[in-house]
């Protein structure tokens, strides 16, 4: 393996390492999540401080040492930096949430680049639209991680029993369950599913995010949605989402 390095990368976390060096997890174009150190980040003049902020979209340099097996930062451009995100507080908790899934998630495991990808088109796209439209693209960024992992859940088939679910209603989610369920098959506390939001599923899942946007749904279906949607990429990943817990109700 050649010792240098360059390729596209997110910065998905950073973390301080001593009193100036800065620690930078990237979610990179072809190897996955990398640890690496950018020496001196936290100085006010470095030039990999601006380069190595949160989310940004970048062009890293790097240096493979086999004897530490770490990665060191020798130089980094900013590609897209992230300033139309981190102007937003419900763009910025959005973002989080993706990259937390991310990380928890590896990267997505074997589906690396399309993880990649599509974690930049959000981030693409979250840049150039309003607040009232960003809860869709979370919304997006659940449903295809689900499909790109895959753990899409089946419309057509109960989870439980197997039996065919109706096309109109009668489709149900219950959390700690990855896929949805019949009517003889939910419990109480069952989120019920109607055709509204199966459909917008199935009419966006092929779309670049970016048209997806042409396809709304009322409001209510929306934080359905996101409920739902969450609760089964919480199952999938075995772990609860910290970002959802703390501030799901107060911003999305
Ligand atoms: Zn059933």
């Amino acid at each position: 393996m050649s010792r240098n390095s360059i390729t596209q990368a997110i910065v998905l976390k950073t973390y301080r390492i001593g009193e100036i060096h800065k620690g930078v997890t990237l979610l990179t174009k072809n190897t996955g999540i990398i640890n690496a150190i950018a020496h001196g980040a936290w100085k006010i003049k470095s030039r990999l401080r601006a380069h190595t902020q949160l989310f940004n979209y970048v062009r890293v340099y790097l240096y493979y040492n086999p004897v530490k097996q770490s990665y060191k930062i020798t130089d980094i451009e900013s590609l897209r930096l992230c300033d139309m995100i981190v102007k937003s507080l419900k763009k910025y908790y959005i973002v989080s949430i993706c990259a937390e899934i991310i990380l928890k998630s590896f990267g997505g495991g074997e589906s690396v680049k399309e993880m990649f990808f599509l974690f930049l088109s959000v981030l693409q796209t979250l840049g150039r639209i309003c607040d009232d439209e960003a809860d869709f693209i979370l919304i997006q960024f659940f449903w295809r991680f689900l499909l790109i992992t895959g753990h899409r859940p089946d419309f057509t088939h109960c989870h439980h029993c197997g039996t065919s679910l109706p096309t109109t209603s009668g489709i149900y989610s219950i959390k700690g369950i990855p896929g949805f369920v019949c009517t003889s098959c939910k419990h109480p506390g069952a989120i019920q599913l109607n055709s509204g939001m199966i459909k917008y599923l199935e009419n966006t899942e092929q779309l670049p995010i970016t048209q997806s946007l042409c396809y709304k749904i009322a409001k209510e279906s929306e934080t359905i949605l996101k409920e739902v949607l969450s609760a089964i990429i919480e199952t999938c990943i075995e772990t609860p989402l910290q970002s959802l817990k703390q501030q799901f109700k107060e911003y999305v």
